[in-house]
């Protein structure tokens, strides 16, 4: 028995805990933080104030989580944010392409329990601080209500992840709460003057189908007037969850202490609603249905915003300015709400999307007066008008990576944050998240390190891209179609399409290339072509436009629409080679052509987008001369995914398992080997209800086998040539179902050879091999 004597007060218990980084709050961007900077070698505590992580993506609040690719409905192609975040989505697709927020939430935990280097603190609230200094941060105060423990973390370093930047604030760094005026930044999107309104918050709820009778009777604080609620008729009786995006409130309150005043209405709202599905007589459909779950915590989209030694501003995501310290990217629309969020007569969201994805410089991820503090996800340093963008999940996962490496590479040799900003150490930054996995616009991964780079590579085939066969099926030109085809410098190929015609008439092509090579953006008209057509089918349609290609680029061939013609379609599906359609996506765009008002600083431009699968099949065709861009040279060209060019060697569709060889004129001591495969980075992976077709991508390849081959063949230029040397095969590791996008093999023992073969198989007969890197490391 336990017997304590009355006292006048007493202290929790308490643990002190002492790491190289403590990252505070365990959204999507403190998690992947954490992961990076744990994988990269250092003791990181994770504080997260509730049960389980992911902040706003979590079962808690059910969010899907987005970046750049936009719901596919924007330009940029292959813009899928990568590193972490991919693997996380990976995974999720993999186990869940359902799209059940439990089982995300415990892939995140899984990810973050399986890191040694992790701390993980669950339903720990960070609450208050110590310094040491007037600029530096020594430790952090949090409480756990669950096991009545108080924490006190010291670090050399933080990461302040928290959302409304809880860290960031009592230490005293800079922030801004509202909109800067115009003037400030030059953003001809920003009002006039600067104004406190906000984007809100919003509450989901689910419903599901019983299958037999359910009475709703409505709390009575439920919402009784649904007219309140200027968008009342959008309602629709089988919404819920994030298709309710708009149920927002609070931007004119105080986003952060008003935070449960907030909730409280938004119960109101929520509960009006359902009422109003299941009790107004106008939803039948829904007299089985009951809710299923509705959030106690609101998604919060805006509160501070704090202040690094650069903001982020509109100009830098429409112009896409570049920027040397660039560590991250964004692509999502600049996306902003009226303040009145549910109850305003004005549109629910105005998304304004740039021609193409922008860089996020390093700047604007660390506070520029606190000297240890990084800053990650919504709280980065970027304007209001910018945040309308950078604030989307993926990106800010993917920020929160860039944090997380600078963070190890400060933590092992005693920087600072603002540090790394001198050369070498941001190339030194960007080459460490380059090497895992992640995607920075424009930059290119240049690793001495890398022993593949001192191989000659070959293959026993490369595809010369000749033709898409046709497969018997057909899509009218309902819509303009483009095929997406990556040429070089000099003519134009000629294309062949295949046609059916229904009535004589003049079918119009056109040439596109988009204005900046590495966007995706059809926006310049090379050439065009008028083809008379007379009545028939498979009617061959040859294109030659007089015109010729000054880079590496993708060339868009234009079918543009006609009710009289069908294109005939191909099941064959290359890596880099899309299909895509002048539409539109109304979930985040308002018609097939961007039309902003004139002066706000926005670009006007078509919307070419893929179809999801299972459609979005290829436009059959035959190309002359092939193109011969799918070479073994991609495999070390530091990109890992298609950006102006599809940056992979892709087989032949003939060899369903081709070999890869690495062959070194000296013998190599190999420990690992990193390859980077195909998972359809056009693909946003939205992580909860969307659903996919698919648990792994269609052009992953899934089996390798790394083998030192027996006949091991002489490297071109080795001293004194001669005849291939014979030895023992060795099986060096096999992969089986793989699915990510990454696979970093660490062979049980080094291996010292002059050669290396990697055995492949095709994904499946429509679909040939296709990787986009092999490296090889000594250790
Ligand atoms: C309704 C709504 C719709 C949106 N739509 C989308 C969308 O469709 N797709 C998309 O990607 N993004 C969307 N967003 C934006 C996105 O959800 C947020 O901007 C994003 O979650 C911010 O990420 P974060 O990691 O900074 O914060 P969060 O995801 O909020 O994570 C912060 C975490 O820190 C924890 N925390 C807070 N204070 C403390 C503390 N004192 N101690 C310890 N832990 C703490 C929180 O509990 C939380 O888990 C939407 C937002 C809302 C609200």
């Amino acid at each position: 028995m336990i017997q304590s004597p009355p006292s006048n007060s007493r202290e929790p218990k308490t643990e002190r805990l002492v790491c190289d980084l403590a990252v505070i709050g365990g959204g999507l961007s403190g998690v992947c933080a954490a992961i990076t900077a744990a994988r990269a070698g250092i003791k990181v505590v994770l504080v997260q104030d509730r049960p389980v992580l992911g902040g706003n993506a979590s079962s808690e609040v059910r969010l899907w989580i987005l970046g750049a690719t936009s719901h596919m409905g924007n330009n940029n192609r292959w813009a899928r944010e990568g590193g972490v975040i991919d693997e996380l989505l990976v995974e999720n697709l993999y186990r869940n392409p359902e799209g059940n927020p439990l089982i995300l939430d415990t892939i995140i935990l899984e990810m973050v329990v399986n890191e040694p280097n992790i701390t993980l603190l669950l339903n720990t609230a960070v609450h208050d601080l110590e310094k040491s200094d007037a600029d530096t941060i020594k430790s952090v105060r949090a409480f756990c209500s669950q096991n009545s423990t108080a924490y006190e973390i010291s670090a050399p370093l933080f990461c302040d992840a928290s959302g409304d930047g809880i860290v960031g604030f009592l230490a005293g760094a800079a922030f801004r709460i509202g909109a800067e005026a115009r003037d400030e930044f030059g953003e001809a999107l920003a009002p006039a003057k600067a104004n406190n309104g906000l984007l809100g918050h919003t509450m989901y709820f689910y419903s599901k189908d019983t299958g037999r009778s359910v009475k709703f009777v409505p709390p009575s604080f439920a919402l009784k007037d649904i007219t309140k609620i200027p968008r009342w008729r959008d309602i629709k009786a089988g919404d819920y969850g994030c298709r309710f995006w708009w149920l927002e409130w609070g931007g004119k309150f105080d986003t952060i202490h008003d935070s449960e005043k907030i909730k409280w209405e938004l119960w109101k709202v929520v509960y009006g609603v359902w009422n109003h599905i299941k009790n107004s007589g106008q939803f039948p459909e829904v007299e089985t249905f009951t809710l299923e779950w509705v959030g106690t915590i609101p998604g919060k989209r805006e509160s501070r915003r704090f202040e690094g030694d650069y903001m982020l501003a509109q100009q830098d995501l429409v112009e896409q300015r570049p920027h040397a310290d660039a560590v991250s990217f964004g692509g999502w629309a600049i996306d902003l709400h009226p303040a009145d969020g549910v109850y305003s007569a004005q549109p629910a969201c105005m998304q304004w999307h740039s021609k193409g994805i922008y860089q996020i410089p390093y700047r604007s991820m660390y506070s520029r007066n606190i000297k240890n503090l990084f800053l990650a996800g919504r709280i980065i340093s970027s304007s209001h008008i910018a945040f309308g963008s950078t604030r989307v999940m993926a990106t800010c996962a993917h920020g929160g990576q860039a944090a997380g490496m600078a963070a190890a590479i400060c933590a092992k040799d005693k920087l600072q944050p603002r540090d790394l900003l001198a050369a070498p150490r941001m190339q030194e930054l960007q080459r460490d998240l380059l090497r895992n996995g992640q995607f920075i616009p424009g930059v290119s991964l240049d690793d001495p390190a890398d022993l593949a780079r001192r191989a000659e590579i070959t293959a026993t085939t490369e595809l010369k891209l000749s033709a898409l066969e046709p497969s018997g099926e057909t899509l009218p030109l309902d819509a303009s179609w483009a095929m997406m085809l990556p040429v070089q410098p000099g003519a134009m190929p000629k294309v062949e399409f295949l046609l059916d015609v229904t009535a004589p008439t003049v079918l119009r092509a056109e040439l596109r290339v988009s204005s900046k090579p590495g966007n995706h953006t059809p926006d310049v008209t090379l050439a065009t072509q008028e083809i008379k057509l007379v009545t028939g089918a498979r009617v061959r349609v040859p294109l030659k436009f007089a015109a010729a290609m000054d880079v590496p680029r993708y060339a868009f061939v234009c079918l543009m629409a006609n009710r009289d013609v069908s294109v005939h379609l191909s099941d064959q599906r290359v890596t880099g080679v899309l299909a895509l359609a002048q539409k539109f996506n109304r979930t985040v765009a308002k018609s097939p052509r961007q039309e902003p008002p004139a002066g706000c600083g926005i670009e006007s431009f078509e919307f070419w987008i893929p179809q999801r699968r299972p459609a979005g099949k290829n436009l059959a065709l035959t190309i002359d001369p092939p193109l011969e861009v799918f070479g073994v040279a991609n495999l070390t060209n530091g990109f890992a995914r298609p950006t102006n060019q599809p940056n992979a060697w892709v087989a032949d569709f003939s060899h369903e398992q081709p070999v890869l060889r690495l062959v070194w004129n000296e013998a190599q001591t190999i420990a690992r080997i990193e390859l980077g495969f195909d998972t359809d980075f056009d693909h946003p992976l939205e992580s909860v209800l969307h659903g996919h077709p698919e648990r792994v991508t269609p052009f992953c390849v899934r089996e390798v086998v790394v083998a030192q081959p027996a006949n091991v063949p002489v490297a071109a230029g080795t001293r004194g040539g001669g005849a291939p040397k014979s030895g023992t095969e060795r099986l060096l590791f096999e992969i089986k179902g793989n699915h990510h996008s990454r696979q970093v093999i660490r062979l049980s023992r080094p291996v010292t050879t002059d050669c290396l073969e990697l055995r492949l198989v095709a994904p499946t007969a429509h679909v040939p091999v296709a990787l986009f890197e092999v490296r090889c490391y000594a250790t």
